[in-house]
């Protein structure tokens, strides 16, 4: 691994690095405009050696929308299909992640997919637990098994100040709750989906959970982490909503199962092949880590990724 891609992906990195001056920092979760908007990494984990990184790769980050992912795959475990489905539905809305509209529109209130806020909250509070802190401690359990790294936590500074600001997804809660979507208790929902989204992770740790989704649930050493069709339908939700509302351009110029989060960071599956972790906090208008989209596209490119 390290011989296949070592000196291009240092010259990928570079080429991408130069984008993060169009990109912004997200500022509506105070705590992240601590980050370097200039920083841009790439881990790459094939399931057959160590995992191989390049560029800022040592920082730690929250993950944010990436978390969306963690949260479906555990309450589909814990649930089954039925039940999760019967909260949140399955259809890509082409509205920006924290979009409200859609929720009234569309009858029953239910929200339409996992990966947007509402849908996010919905399936949040399925996660079996007591209380907040109950549920985070079953998630960063679970993240831990699907990353191999027993010393995950999330960072509580950011928790807090996304917690403190977290108005419009409180809306959304209480929409919901309103509707008969969420029966719990929408401050215990939002502490707990704000630890979520602070749980922090590296680029290492996204591509070796990237490895077990696109490895269909089994880890380097071949044991079950997630039953496969867990790992299936969650990587069918990184096609078609992974990337915010710009998911269908993705799949076109990158074409890897994708998630991303606003704090810069994108998990890759790329189907029986490897995981990819990427980092790099200047985002897009849609929200997308801007270098990390250019960095995708090189490397999809370069070594024939898309699976389309
Ligand atoms: N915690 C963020 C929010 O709910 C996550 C958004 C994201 O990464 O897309 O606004």
């Amino acid at each position: 691994m390290v011989c296949e891609y070592g000196s291009e992906l240092k010259r990928m990195v570079e080429v991408a690095r130069v984008h993060t001056e169009n990109g912004k920092l997200a500022d509506y979760i105070p705590a992240l405009t601590k980050a370097n908007p200039n920083d841009i990494a790439v881990s790459i984990f094939d399931g057959q050696s160590t995992c191989f990184s390049e560029g800022n790769y040592n920082q730690r980050f929250t993950l944010q929308s990436i978390s969306k992912i963690l949260t479906l795959a555990l309450a589909l475990i814990d649930h089954g299909e039925e039940v999760v489905f019967d909260k949140v539905g399955m259809e890509p809305t082409g509205d920006p992640f924290n979009s409200i509209v859609k929720l009234e529109a569309h009858k029953p209130s239910k929200p339409l997919n996992p990966m947007i806020n509402a849908g996010a909250l919905a399936v949040s509070s399925l996660i079996l637990g007591e209380s907040a802190n109950e549920k985070v401690d079953r998630l960063i359990a679970f993240v831990c098994q699907l990353s191999g790294n027993d010393f995950l936590t999330y960072n509580a500074e950011v928790a807090q100040s996304e917690f403190e600001t977290a108005d419009l997804n409180r809306s959304l809660a209480y929409f919901m709750k309103q509707h008969g979507v969420i029966t719990e208790d929408v401050e215990e929902l939002l502490s707990f989906y704000t630890k979520q989204c602070a749980i922090e992770v590296s680029c290492e740790d996204l591509a070796r959970i990237g490895y077990v989704l696109a490895n269909k649930g089994k880890n380097e050493d071949g044991i079950e982490v997630i039953p496969a069709d867990v790992a299936r339908i969650v990587k069918t939700f990184m096609v078609t909503c992974g990337m915010y509302n710009a998911s269908g351009e993705f799949a076109i110029k990158v074409g890897i199962p994708a998630k991303s989060g606003v704090a810069g960071g994108i998990l890759c599956a790329v189907p029986n092949k490897m995981g990819i972790g990427i980092y790099g906090p200047a985002l897009d208008e849609k929200g997308n880590s801007i270098a990390g989209m250019k960095l995708l596209e090189l490397i999809s490119e370069r070594y024939e990724l898309s699976i389309f």
